[in-house]
């Protein structure tokens, strides 16, 4: 009997979220979950407590972690840097040019060797898989990926565009290819992946040259809590003026600009309703984040030169409608009309949103990370 299951595990530093594929099934789900408040009071202890639960969630579902039908253990990793461009099969090498990539994702990459390092040593005998955020955008020409400073401190610190949502971005525009009846090789698609991280990638014929998010995830469009694109000297105004250290600075732009930071809420259906209410402050905070979108979008149509279809994806781009209509609004000139009834009809399916007459098309297509992250692990251990 050949395993065919492939368990996905995405540790963060207070959560541990997992599913299982079938990969034999068309990647059907057969569990998925999550185990949060890890190292809290009402928590397991830790990611080892943590990953033991997952195992027990698994076995009432008849797949424990010791199943024979498991293939494989695929991880998220958030930074490949330069190294990993593509799923790579975990070594203790491996792991240690993980740890060495830590200064450039000091949150993430720690909580992702976690889990990778009590997967290890639960399964030590199952092949485990590193499936990177990054690696998807590692064919960013350098005219995209650089960024204008000192080419000798840009490259002793490893300072470059990485881009992130890799594997979403990978996903989506695949899929939306094949919405269009079309092999990803014949198409050029700008995906704008917009949940609470929000980033938009142009793409190629199937290949990333673009991104908007740089170093880090901080840069770009316009998040829930991360303010996107600004005036790198807003940073040194800060510490001089307002006297504030790195660290205030880092979480001032990280966890309370964006939506939050604009008014308070960073959850797109709660500024909606106050929008519907007439309250300005979410007003503007809409503005601000759609007047971002639709600079990217025509920027994307700038580096593209041709444009085949525009996709949205993740919670706000699946789900609202207004955000899609407002960020292609007025952009008829560049071939893409959005369809106002098909666009409101609310759905978990691919479709298309775009006008019959479109040049563009305009597609909304759900992403699936984790099948995506599951299928690059399974194509690397499939025996
Ligand atoms: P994600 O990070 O992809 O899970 O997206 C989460 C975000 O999607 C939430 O913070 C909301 O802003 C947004 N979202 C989820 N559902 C809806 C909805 N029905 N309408 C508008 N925005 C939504």
């Amino acid at each position: 009997m050949t395993a065919t299951h492939v368990l996905v595990l995405n540790s963060g530093s207070s959560s541990l979220k997992y599913q299982l594929l079938d990969m034999s099934a068309d990647a059907a789900r057969k569990a998925t979950g999550i185990v949060e408040r890890i190292g809290e009071p009402a928590g397991p202890a830790d990611h080892t407590e943590a990953l033991r639960r997952v195992a027990d969630e698994l076995a009432a579902h008849g797949a424990g972690l010791d199943s024979p039908d498991l293939a494989a253990i695929a991880h998220r990793v958030v930074h490949g840097g330069t190294r990993f461009t593509d799923p790579t099969l975990i070594t203790d090498e491996v792991v240690a040019e993980i740890e060495h990539l830590i200064p450039l994702a000091p949150l993430h990459n720690p909580a992702n060797l976690t889990g990778i390092e009590v997967a290890r040593r639960l399964r030590p005998d199952l092949p485990q898989v590193a499936v990177f955020d990054t690696a998807f955008h590692s064919t960013m020409p350098q005219a995209a990926a650089r960024y204008a400073i000192d080419r000798t401190v840009a490259d002793e610190y490893g300072i470059r565009r990485y881009g992130f949502h890799g594997t979403s971005h990978a996903y989506v525009s695949r899929r939306t290819a094949r919405l269009l009846g079309k092999d990803p090789s014949e198409v050029n698609v700008i995906v704008l992946h917009l949940g609470n991280g929000a980033s938009a990638s142009a793409v190629r014929g199937g290949v990333c040259v673009d991104t908007s998010m740089g170093l880090t995830p901080l840069e770009g469009l316009v998040m829930g809590t991360r303010s996107g694109d600004l005036d790198p000297a807003v940073i040194f105004h800060l510490t001089r003026v307002a006297g504030l250290s790195p660290d205030q600075v880092d979480t001032l732009l990280n966890k309370r600009s964006g939506l939050l930071g604009l008014c308070g809420d960073n959850d797109m259906r709660e500024i909606g309703r106050r929008m519907a209410e007439g309250d300005e402050a979410a007003r503007l905070a809409f503005e601000v984040y759609v007047h971002r979108l639709r600079k990217y979008v025509g920027a994307y149509c700038a580096v593209l030169g041709r444009v085949d279809a525009v996709a949205f994806t993740a919670g706000v781009g699946e789900n609202s409608a207004a955000v899609r209509e407002a960020a292609l609004d007025g952009l008829e000139p560049l071939g893409i009309e959005i369809d106002a009834v098909r666009n409101a009809v609310r759905g978990s399916a691919e479709r298309l949103v775009s006008t019959d007459t479109s040049r563009v098309a305009v597609a909304v297509v759900p992403t699936d990370e984790e099948r995506e992250i599951a299928q690059q692990a399974y194509s690397l251990v499939r025996p």
